[in-house]
């Protein structure tokens, strides 16, 4: 049984509670504080990982019933919410309820973050002042270990790394937050701020709320960032390359090796589209680069399609135009437009050559009309104003436009 415990500050790190008894203790080795509260323990108690873990379940059991309770310690005060953002909710809950009945997560967990390499803990250095105002004393922030997120979401300045050795790992050694800290950096990037919001609104929301699997929200930010390989209208195949280039040129070849690793698979984008990665690291460099909210990912509301909203524009908008013209405002290939309509449900609204009426309906008429020079000037220039390119374009369009006003008014 242990004498005493601090009480846990709101948000405070597991690690840091740990480093917080020793300090109160009065003993003078970290090794045997350790020992102290883990007199069972043959190798070093990992009380540095920042998911829960078998240490907490020990404490919890040498403390009178309900001081610390294992469900609190796991959302409270490790990354386990923020880690399994983007896990199913059946999932993360067994798992919370296994740990919480004393069971070891550990494997399954390393599992799902295996790839996350260990960053030194970082500090806000006016939280650490408010922090020391306010309760005497300063203590290590769970969300500020959130290694991706550059600033503190509170006071939007950089975060500080603590000097941490390298060489071994957190649990080893006694991390303390500086007396003096170093000074506030508030030179930022707009993208940091942002990154910095989204990661903060992950982090807060509640533990139940789970990523939308139905809206696509992904796959759609990435057709409206061009990010398509071309020719692919129904496939909608992502163009890796470019995309791993694009957020290399954003969040340089450090972050973005650390994150997804050498370059993003064709079968790892198509793992990210439906939504069955568990990093939530990948889907905030990619939230960030195609702009979107930090909400966009766990609403029922899809991100509207620009280019279906582009196309039911012009569809409407009583414009003649052909396939290459409407190509051109789209900015796709004119072969495509076709197969674009279809997939929105969008009737064929270009002119149209006899060519594409069925052969039965097809007959071999030619009609010849003779121009003055200033009608044939005229309708040059109607063309080159409607960007049509053809004289039977326009013929057949003023005919059909005639005939169906005539049809109208005669109720036929
Ligand atoms: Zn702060």
């Amino acid at each position: 049984m242990i004498g005493f415990f601090p009480t846990l500050y709101p948000d405070e790190l597991w690690y840091s509670a740990i480093a917080r008894f020793y300090i109160h203790s009065g003993i003078a080795y970290w090794s045997d504080a350790l020992a102290l509260l883990f007199p069972n323990h043959t190798s070093y108690p990992k009380v540095g990982d920042l998911m829960p873990n078998e240490t907490m379940h020990q404490i919890v059991k040498q403390l009178p019933y309900d001081v610390l309770n294992l469900r609190m310690l796991a959302l409270g005060h490790s990354l386990f919410s923020f880690r399994m953002r983007f896990i199913p909710l059946k999932q993360k809950k067994r798992y919370l309820e296994q740990f919480c009945a004393g069971e070891n997560i550990q494997p399954a967990l390393l599992s799902l973050t295996k790839k996350l390499q260990e960053h030194p803990l970082r500090y806000c250095p006016l939280c650490v002042q408010e922090d020391r105002d306010r309760f005497g004393e300063a203590f290590w922030h769970t969300e500020h270990q959130i290694w991706l997120m550059p600033l503190c979401a509170k006071h939007l300045c950089r975060l500080q790394s603590a000097d941490q050795k390298n060489s071994m790992p957190l649990s080893r050694q006694l991390v303390q937050i500086p007396l003096r800290t170093s000074n506030v950096s508030s030179e930022t990037h707009v993208w940091e701020r942002e990154l910095t919001f989204l990661l903060h609104q992950w982090y807060q929301m509640p533990f139940e709320q789970e990523a939308n699997t139905q809206t696509f929200n992904l796959s759609r930010a990435i057709e409206n960032a061009g990010l398509l390989l071309s020719g692919n209208v129904n496939r909608r195949s992502w163009d890796t390359d470019a995309l791993y280039d694009r957020l290399t040129k954003q969040f340089g070849s450090t972050t973005v090796k650390e994150v997804f690793g050498e370059r993003i698979t064709a079968a790892h984008a198509r793992r990210l589209r439906k939504m069955e990665i568990a990093t939530p690291e990948e889907y905030a460099l990619l939230s960030i680069l195609l702009h979107m909210k930090p909400e966009a990912l766990f609403e029922d509301e899809p991100i509207p399609l620009s280019i279906f909203e582009k196309m039911k524009t012009l569809s409407t908008s009583g414009r003649i135009l052909t396939k290459a013209a409407i190509a051109e405002e789209l900015q796709i290939h004119p072969e495509q437009v076709g197969a674009y309509a279809k997939r929105f449900s969008i009737q064929p609204f270009w002119v149209q050559s006899g060519c594409s009426k069925p052969k039965a309906e097809r007959k071999h008429y030619t009609v010849t009309i003779h121009l003055s020079n200033e009608e044939k000037a005229l309708v040059d220039e109607y063309l080159a104003d409607q960007n049509i390119r053809a004289y039977s374009h326009m013929l057949r369009y003023c005919m059909q436009k005639e005939l169906l006003h005539w049809q109208n008014e005669k109720g036929r």
